[in-house]
């Protein structure tokens, strides 16, 4: 078990607070429901690195590793 400082803490100190602190936003940005691209609602969620799948329609979309293909409404 290694020791965690923070959301980005399993990072460990090499990467200096300023990337870090980048990292945390964008892991809350995936933390986030973003909008289906088939359905349109907004129940896609990441559910695995590049993979979204939506919780409304079922539909698995391909997409960037850490954002989804659709833009947030
Ligand atoms: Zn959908």
């Amino acid at each position: 078990m290694t020791k965690r400082a923070g959301p980005a803490g399993r990072f460990g100190p090499r990467y200096g607070m300023t990337l870090r602190k980048k990292i945390s936003e964008i892991e809350q940005v995936q933390r986030k429901r973003h909008v289906c691209p088939k359905c349109g609602m907004k129940a896609l969620v990441r559910v695995s690195t590049g993979i979204w799948q939506c919780k409304k329609c079922g539909t698995k979309v391909a997409g960037p590793a850490y954002l989804p293909p659709s833009k947030e409404v």
